[in-house]
């Protein structure tokens, strides 16, 4: 077995404290990696504080992970000891049924395997980033550029991919009039994304103060959604709405801005669901969505499209101490816009 070493909350009301366990030893298929930085996303802290039930402990969260190769399987062929790699939220599917056989294996019907707080087929619990190392089978490891900040790739293992994955499904690009709505760790990274495909990109924010972040990081135009008026000019105008909101919100109001056959697509997960008014959807053909993660090939091609476009997260970079004051943080909305933890800080 291999030795690790990480952060893991030991129950839902407790903080994050150390924690050493082991891992597998690779098996032919497999890659280790030694982490150098894991991202801190919103799911983490749903996770550790139980909120979506059925949370497993000890936990060790994080699934946007990065760092450094240093031992292979004897069948893996994309890997060597010393590459740059990186680990997202899934590590584990069936790759038989239709969903997996179609490179959409977020949605495989057994059932993905998540990188932490999961049970994976052999009935082991699954740890995540928080932690020294990392072991997983080669199909889930992605290939990193030297050329970028790694620390600030880290977060495009899942903000990254969860937006460039319905953002390519429903071909934004140049001529393309897309709403991002909200300006957090999955919009901020929207926004970029958007911008660089080539679309005409308006940002949707309640708050005055990320007018001119929006403007920064991609948007042509920024609405503010309370203001009436400003909506009410937007209407029938979209093709594509990316709604990166968690918190509760109308999203008829959003609908109403699509134009004919346009979509909005869901990657936040307001707790109390949305209720949509039919007249909304009826109108102009109008579909509404959703989008979780995306496939292993379609990460890769965003890695590859970041490395190539110099597009990274934006982020603030914590060491371990500092991980129950960034989830704090993290539920105020109070950061620009993912915390990212730099693993040397587990040995100090
Ligand atoms: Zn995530
Ligand atoms: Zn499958």
């Amino acid at each position: 077995m291999i030795q690790s070493k990480g952060y893991a909350a030991q129950s839902a009301s407790a903080p994050l404290t150390p924690f050493s366990f082991e891992r597998r030893d690779p098996g032919p298929k497999d890659v280790v990696v030694e982490i150098a930085y894991s991202g801190i996303c919103h799911s983490d802290i749903h996770q550790v504080r139980d909120e979506w039930g059925g949370s497993m402990y000890p936990m060790v969260p994080g699934h946007e992970i990065v760092g450094k190769v240093t031992a292979v399987g004897s069948a893996v062929k994309k890997f060597k000891v010393g590459d740059l790699a990186g680990v997202g939220v899934t590590v584990q599917t069936c790759m038989e049924c239709e969903n997996c056989l179609a490179h959409a294996e977020p949605y495989c019907k057994k059932g993905m395997v998540g990188t932490y707080n999961a049970k994976d087929y052999d009935g082991s619990v699954t740890y995540g980033g928080y932690a020294n190392n990392i072991v997983a089978p080669e199909h889930y490891v992605y290939s990193v550029s030297p050329k970028l900040d790694l620390a600030a790739v880290a977060p495009l293992l899942c903000a990254g991919i969860t937006t460039w994955s319905p953002l390519k499904h429903w071909n934004v690009g140049p001529g393309k009039k897309v709403g991002v709505v909200g300006l957090g760790g999955l919009g901020h990274m929207a926004l970029k994304f958007a911008h660089s495909l080539g679309a005409q990109v308006t940002l949707f924010t309640t708050s005055e103060g990320k007018i001119a972040d929006g403007k920064r990081l991609g948007a042509n135009e920024v609405v503010i959604s309370k203001d009436a008026e400003a909506m009410k000019k937007q209407a029938g105008s979209f093709d594509f709405i990316i709604d990166c909101v968690s918190a509760d919100h109308d999203i008829n109001a959003y609908l109403s801005l699509l134009r004919l056959d346009g979509t909005i697509c869901l990657v936040g997960l307001p707790e109390k669901g949305v209720q949509v008014s039919s007249f909304a959807i009826v109108a102009n053909r109008h579909s509404l969505s959703g989008s979780m993660i995306g496939g292993m090939q379609e990460t890769q091609e965003m890695l590859d499209y970041c490395a190539e476009h110099n597009i990274v997260s934006d982020i603030e970079l914590i060491g371990v101490e500092k991980i129950d004051e960034a989830y704090n943080r993290v539920v105020k909305a109070d950061v620009k816009y993912r915390f990212v933890i730099d693993m040397k800080s587990l040995a100090a």
